[in-house]
Order: C-alpha cells, then structure tokens, then sequence
C-alpha cells in the first residue's frame, strides 16, 4: 500500500494518506507562485494524482516522466524546488480544512526536494510533455487557460480541484 515517487534506485514512499496531503500543499504552494505555462503544467500534472478518481494507491511516478520542458528545463527544476520551500512554509495551508502532520509532510516535502535536486537533464523523458498535452481532452484546464478552485485558489485539473476533492 501507499504511493512511491521514484528517480532510478532512489525512492520515497508515502502512505496513502501523507500522499493526498503532500499533493494538497504543493498545489496550494505551486498554485500560489507559478506564472508560466511550463510552471503550471508542472502543478496540475501534480494535481491529477488524485487518488479520490484515480484510485488509493495508484499515483506514485518516478520524476523523469513529469511534464518538464526540455527547453527550460533548468528553470523548470529551479520552480519545482521553489514549490517545495514554499509548501515548506506552509504557503496557504489556512485553506485546508485539517491540519498536515508537520513531522510527516516535511520529511515527504525534504525527501522529495533531494530527488529533483538529484534530476539531470539527461534523464529527462524528452516525450513526457508533448504526450501528456496531446492526451488531453478538449476541456482539460491544462489546455484551457489554467482554472483555478474559486474555493481555495488551486489550479485545477481534470479530476477537479485535488484539495476540494481529498
Ligand atoms: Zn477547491
């Protein structure tokens, strides 16, 4: 049981639980700062990790297949880690209708800080993007201007808003 982010040999593994929490405040986090299309993109391929649609359990991934942007891959990674720090200092967490195990999250939030600081471009799935763009469906937000939750000012994606639906 549980979700396993993985880069190579290196992984970090979460109970079902912690999972949903650790997407809920990168979303808050990563929706609060992004500003292009690359930045978001990254959040809302985060935000469709939704174990409420996609099943408990089942969102694990390993780095590499994220939507990272070849072109600008080193700002892309520059903006992951910034997400992180700032779900760090618990950016937004007022809008979450429970409290996040501190010990817990920040060990997911450090453990997974490592891993992309560990990411070389050369790892990189260099597809990974364009196929996830073209398998969106007409209406996906990833494609339509990036809604957000009215409620709580997430980036929404094609499951919803992950923090209204966790
Ligand atoms: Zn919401």
């Amino acid at each position: 049981m549980g979700n396993r982010i993985t880069f190579g040999e290196d992984s970090l593994k979460m109970s079902n639980g912690l999972t949903s929490v650790f997407i809920d405040v990168l979303t808050l986090a990563g929706s609060r700062i992004a500003q292009t299309v690359d930045e978001k993109r990254l959040i809302v391929w985060l935000a469709e990790k939704d174990q409420s649609k996609v099943g408990i359990g089942t969102v694990g991934f390993d780095i590499c297949e994220m939507p990272w942007n070849t072109e600008n891959f080193e700002e892309n990674k520059r903006f992951m880690l910034k997400v992180i720090e700032a779900a760090e200092n618990r950016t937004d967490w007022e809008k979450l209708d429970y409290q996040p195990n501190e010990e817990h999250i920040f060990w997911a939030l450090k453990e997974f800080a490592e891993l992309i600081s560990k990411l070389d471009f050369k790892y990189v799935l260099p597809n990974a993007l364009g196929e996830w763009i073209m398998a969106a469906d007409s209406d996906d937000p990833v494609i339509c201007g990036f809604p957000k939750c009215e409620k709580h000012g997430a980036l929404l994606s094609c499951f919803g808003c992950h923090i209204c639906n966790n």
